[in-house]
């Protein structure tokens, strides 16, 4: 299996001024085909450091991916550094300077003559023609590694990875990968990875790799077989093995969210819901409007902040509060019932609890966030200490607007992951 580098050349990168999207968008796409990467550098816009990199990454890996200062601007050095680090001089290439000068022509734009600079590329590279823009990508065979430079604008590079370098790689390669993600809620990192079979881990083929998100955690099934066919095969039978033991927390495959699980599958099955907010702020009907077709599911979200309003908006009793408290199972499930005999949905989502950093009471810490779905079978109502007990506002904020869409679908008989009776999670 060659070994891969991926070399993000620019400035404003290691200033943080823009997130390197190019390297993660490449490690992806080479593993769909079958490759990961093994090694990542960044690079400003210093001809000396990017030869450096380039002499460092032609000695450890096989191909190399540079993406970045292929422009026409001083500051662009990938393709001087690149001939100096292969020893390669620098050619003009006519058929690119004839595409540079068409491309400005369509746009009725005068050329800058410095945009030809863009039609130099090293002695015997081949040119990977850009119809999305000027600088074109280059294909080098050298020494029995392969450089292959793309431009850095996202969209540029993308289109050219996807229509010309994977193919190729692919071809050449005379392999196919495939590559799953199994989301799960409900259940730890290190939990989940004492369910995973010994012989998927490591460097196994199929090979399950797990990752932690914001409360979530997902499973990252990949194989690598002679077809796109085989590869599948190989990541379903893993799957089905996982699955087995972890069903029960898995909410989805694929490219997907919990968010929009719930929109999916209420949908199909004909269902609405409406929600009804407090600490969440109406973060939970933003999720859900999030996601296309929302409209035929989310019948209405309340934000209902204040007392005074969970009353007269949701008709949650005055003696609730003086009673068990507005935190409380008691004052959710009033609001959940009350969002729901407002709007008629067939489920009503509360949400009440402390988001912080202030505000904890005797009873409850920061994070401690009250949940009820009412249905018409009935309601389920839990309480949940969310976060870190560090006061993380938008973090808990987004757990417990997790918490609710999971214990929605759950309710709804749409997934069967059942939270713990006063259960901590993280
Ligand atoms: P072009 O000639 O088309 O501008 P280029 O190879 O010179 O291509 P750069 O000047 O390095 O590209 O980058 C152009 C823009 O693309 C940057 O300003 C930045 O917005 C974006 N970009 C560059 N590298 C990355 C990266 N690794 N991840 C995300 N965006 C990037």
């Amino acid at each position: 299996m060659p070994i891969f580098e991926i070399l993000s050349v620019g400035e404003e990168l290691l200033w943080g001024l823009i997130t390197d999207t190019n390297a993660a968008s490449i490690s992806r796409k080479l593993r769909e085909i079958g490759f990961s990467a093994s090694f990542r550098q960044t690079c400003g816009d210093d001809r000396a450091h990017l030869t450096a990199c380039l002499k460092k990454a032609l000695s450890r890996s096989d191909v190399i991916v540079v993406t970045g200062g292929l422009g026409p601007t001083y500051d662009d050095v990938t393709r001087d550094a690149v001939a100096e680090a292969t020893g390669r001089s620098l050619v003009f290439h006519e058929e690119t300077a004839d595409r540079i000068r068409a491309f400005f022509a369509r746009r009725g734009r005068a050329m800058a003559d410095n945009n030809l600079l863009q039609a130099y590329v090293p002695d015997g590279a081949e040119v990977l023609p850009n119809d999305y823009g000027t600088a074109p990508g280059i294909w080098l065979e050298t020494e029995g590694k392969l450089l292959i430079l793309l431009p850095g604008v996202p969209r540029e590079m993308e289109r050219l990875m996807e229509e010309q370098v994977l193919p190729r790689l692919a071809a050449q390669s005379g392999m196919a990968g495939c590559v799953d993600v199994l989301h799960f809620f409900g259940i730890t990192e290190s939990e989940l990875d004492t369910h995973i079979p010994e012989d998927l881990k490591n460097g196994a083929d199929p090979a399950v790799a797990p990752f932690a998100g914001t409360g979530e955690v997902e499973l990252h099934i990949s194989a690598v077989r002679s077809t796109r066919k085989e590869a599948r095969q190989a990541v379903c039978e893993a799957e089905q093995r996982l699955l087995k033991d972890l069903g029960g927390f898995c909410y989805g495959s694929g490219k997907t969210t919990l968010e929009q699980v719930l929109v999916e599958r209420f949908a199909r099955n004909g269902l609405t819901v409406a929600t009804a907010e407090s600490c969440t702020g109406g973060l939970l009907a933003k999720r859900l409007t999030d996601v296309p077709g929302s409209s035929a599911v989310l019948k209405s979200g309340v934000v209902a902040y204040s007392e005074e309003m969970k009353t007269r908006l949701l008709g949650v009793s005055p003696s609730i509060f003086s009673g068990d408290g507005v935190y409380s199972e008691a004052c959710a499930v009033a609001m959940a019932q009350g969002v729901r005999a407002l709007t008629g949905s067939d489920f009503g989502v509360g949400v009440t609890g402390i988001a912080g950093p202030g505000g904890a009471t005797e009873r409850d810490p920061v994070g401690a966030v009250y949940i009820a779905v009412s249905g018409k079978n009935g309601e389920t109502a839990r309480r949940f200490v969310l976060g870190h007990g560090k006061g993380e506002r938008g973090f808990i904020r987004h757990l417990a607007a997790s918490h609710a869409l999971a214990m929605t679908l759950s309710q709804a008989g749409l997934f069967s992951w059942e939270p713990e009776k006063d259960g901590k999670e993280k």
